[in-house]
């Protein structure tokens, strides 16, 4: 049965291997995939409209005779042919624009004008344009009528689907109508009779029919959502598969609040926890205590003060003889985390190290750190990706924290699993997400929120302002004892050509608009210890002005600092430039943020107007996704999820919570999905997950 849905699409009848290549960049590579190609949109040809009833800007359908043909040169290089048609209503022009060479008497219009003799009846769906001398169609589809035969891919609902180059509408749509109803017979049905009463959902091969082939735009609704529950009952099972794994599962070791780190930390703090912190924290020590690894994500705004959070649970880890890793996205993340850690535990009996590709780099700095991790000298590590190398080992690592966390993949998370027998994960991230959908997508752990800022802060102004307004406000700030970062888009921090020119304009900076000020600069390619040194002078007032790539995107903290500039703002996305505006607003002075550059697209223009006007990283979080959708926002591919093509994690809530129910009775009433009646099922998961399936667990 579905070894047919596994053809490949290089073997259905006028593919072969060279659109065989085409359609692979569309992520079609089988028959599946080629039927899981769902429409875009559609679009409605049931009904012809009158000549007469059309207007400017609309999209119609027509139905009308050929009365007369004209070629019109409209450049040396660009020739039209208009087609001029009637119905009982009225008169158009059909217009058809193509390319000429010059030097050539090939006559481009050929095929057309073989087609449109006089008195022809033909169907074209387009776009009208109307001026006060006539109705023009701009046509995206113009088929002959034979024999007063309506011709196919008129009279109907037509599907509109995604192309890529070289892959027209015209043909995919031929090539999945083509193979529409052998796909239909061989596609999985999880769901029975009274399952698909009970949801009033179609049965999944008239759902895969009429996704692609409705009768009406309610059919192909109805067809999505059904598709969509497919989806989400996958994913759901997914989900609750590897929580009902990852509760049997106990942990070697115990852990006890014993305090004797605990409270010194504390009291060496000079500040108390918020009510925030106090709250998650012992959320985080109640899962520690308990008998199965913990599973935590914690979400917190910039400057919510995730840090100690993530430290005291460390602190647990250690006073009770283990490990704790702090894993952090960038190399100069995991040098601040060490800095400020570091200076949090000065005098207390802990001691730490680091671990990044640097690290990795020197043999020597590399062996030490490896001995230390695995003969337990070390009782915490901070450290990159470098600390999951396979050469990598620990003595007994119990709790691993991961920094901003969407950055980590689900591999990469795994490969925390192969350096110790169930650890105690915590997930932070300072993007949060709306709590359904961190329910949907981190289905498998329990989510901590921070909802305070610690006192005393003020919101952060943000200002679209002028590159001369912006630079004098940077001297005022300064002026007034203050610090001010500037910071450049560097996309790729890699990217010598793009780092050439930030560094020049530093230079420019500094010898020009502030010449007076002292400024120091930061970027991704520093040796460690410049980056070091240029961080601990602008922390301790040697420089006035920063200039920095995004490298200080997350984690740095500089409380004297009042004024973030950014640079071509417009380049960045919402959840970037609410980490850098987070740089600012640390201390007890009022700050401000300004953005600089020119947003041209709607999205970047909307984006520069939520910067303006939201502080909250929750709000920001909503609008970023609802700008970027889901997928792009947790970078699906990465994430480890499968992709969505019919469901919308923010629309389909109802669905899901369907799905959710479902899946939780499927699991209790067969733990191992073994009965006979669910290998469409267990086949479907291991098609969407695969390997992943035994990763789930791991967060
Ligand atoms: P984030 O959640 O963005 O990682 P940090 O942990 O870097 O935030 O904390 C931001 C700043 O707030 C740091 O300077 C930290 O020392 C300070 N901070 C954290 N908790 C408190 C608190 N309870 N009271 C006062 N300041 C705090
Ligand atoms: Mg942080």
């Amino acid at each position: 049965m579905t070894a047919i849905l596994e053809t490949s699409v290089q073997y259905l009848k006028g593919v072969g291997p060279g659109r065989g290549k085409l359609l692979e960049r569309l992520g079609i590579i089988t028959l599946r995939d080629l039927l899981a190609h769902y429409p875009r949109e559609y679009d409605d040809r049931r009904r012809f409209r009158t000549i007469g009833s059309l207007r400017h800007g609309e999209r119609a359908c027509i139905r009308a005779s050929v009365v007369s043909l004209e070629v019109k040169r409209l450049k040396p290089s660009l020739s039209a042919l208009k087609v001029a048609v009637s119905d009982a209503t009225g008169t158009a022009s059909l217009v058809f624009y193509r390319k000429v060479n010059p030097y050539h008497r090939h006559d481009v219009f050929g095929t057309l004008r073989k087609n449109f003799t006089e008195g022809v009846m033909l169907c074209c769906a387009g776009t009208v344009e109307e001026n006060f001398l006539e109705k023009q169609i701009v046509p995206d589809d113009v088929e002959l009528e034979a024999d007063g035969v309506m011709p196919p891919s008129f009279g109907r609902v037509i599907p509109v689907y995604p192309l890529t180059e070289g892959v027209t509408q015209k043909w995919l749509r031929r090539l999945i109508s083509d193979n529409l109803e052998r796909g239909c017979a061989s596609w999985p049905e999880y769901l029975g009779d009274t399952d698909r009463k009970t949801l009033s959902l179609p049965d999944a091969a008239r759902a895969l029919r009429d996704i692609h082939a409705p009768a009406d735009p309610a059919a192909a609704e109805s067809a999505r959502r059904r598709l969509a529950f497919d989806e989400f009952l996958l994913l759901e099972l997914a989900l609750t598969l590897a929580r009902s794994s990852s509760d049997a599962v106990r942990k070697p070791w115990r852990y006890e609040i014993k305090r004797s780190l605990l409270t010194p930390f504390r009291e060496k703090l000079g500040f108390p926890f918020t009510a925030g912190q106090k709250h998650v924290i012992n959320e985080i020590f109640s899962d520690m205590c308990a008998p199965g690894p913990m599973h935590r994500l914690l979400m917190g705004d910039v400057g919510s003060g995730k840090t100690i959070v993530a430290l005291s649970a460390m602190l647990l880890a250690v006073e009770n003889g283990t490990q704790a890793a702090l894993l952090a996205p960038t190399e100069i993340l995991a040098e601040q985390h060490f800095l400020t850690i570091s200076r949090f535990l000065a005098g207390l009996p802990v001691t730490m190290g680091m671990v990044s590709g640097r690290t990795s780099s020197k043999k020597a700095k590399k062996r030490a750190a490896q001995s230390a991790l695995s003969q337990g000298e070390w009782d915490i590590v901070v450290g990159t990706h470098a600390l999951l190398e396979d050469d990598i080992t620990f003595r007994n690592l119990s709790l691993a924290v991961i920094d901003e966390q969407h950055r980590f993949g689900v591999l990469q998370r795994a490969a925390l699993r192969g350096k110790t027998v169930h650890p105690d994960i915590l997930l932070m991230t300072a993007t949060p997400i709306p709590r359904s959908l961190a329910l949907t997508v981190y289905g498998d752990m329990n989510v901590s929120t921070i909802p305070d800022l610690p006192p005393g802060r003020t919101p952060v102004r943000t200002l679209h302002l002028s590159d001369a307004a912006a630079y004098h406000q940077v001297r005022e700030e300064v002026r007034k004892g203050r610090q001010a970062f500037i910071v450049y888009p560097l996309i790729e921090e890699s990217d010598k050509v793009e780092l050439k020119a930030a560094v020049q304009e530093a230079e420019d900076l500094s010898t020009g608009v502030f010449l007076n000020e002292r400024v120091g600069l930061l970027h991704g390619r520093m040796k460690r210890e410049e980056k070091d040194t240029v961080m601990t002078d602008f922390r301790s007032g040697k420089f006035d002005i920063l200039i920095s790539t995004t490298v200080i995107e997350v984690g740095i903290d500089v409380p004297n600092a009042t004024l973030m500039v950014i640079e071509h703002a417009d380049r960045f996305g919402l959840a970037t430039l609410h980490q850098l505006r987070g740089r600012v607003g640390r201390g007890q002075f009022p700050s401000t943020c300004i953005l600089l550059g020119d947003p041209r697209s709607d999205d970047a223009r909307r984006r520069f107007q939520v910067m303006i006007t939201e502080t909250s990283g929750f709000r920001i979080a909503e609008e970023d996704l609802s700008l970027r959708g889901p997928g792009e926002f947790f970078g699906t591919a990465q994430h480890g999820l499968p992709l969505l093509k019919a469901g919308n994690l923010l629309t389909d809530q109802a669905l899901i919570e369907s799905a959710k129910d479902m899946a939780r009775k499927l699991v209790s009433s067969d733990p191992a999905l073994s009965s006979a009646a669910l290998a469409p099922v267990r086949t479907g998961l291991r098609q969407a997950f695969g390997a992943r399936l035994a990763l789930f667990h791991v967060g």
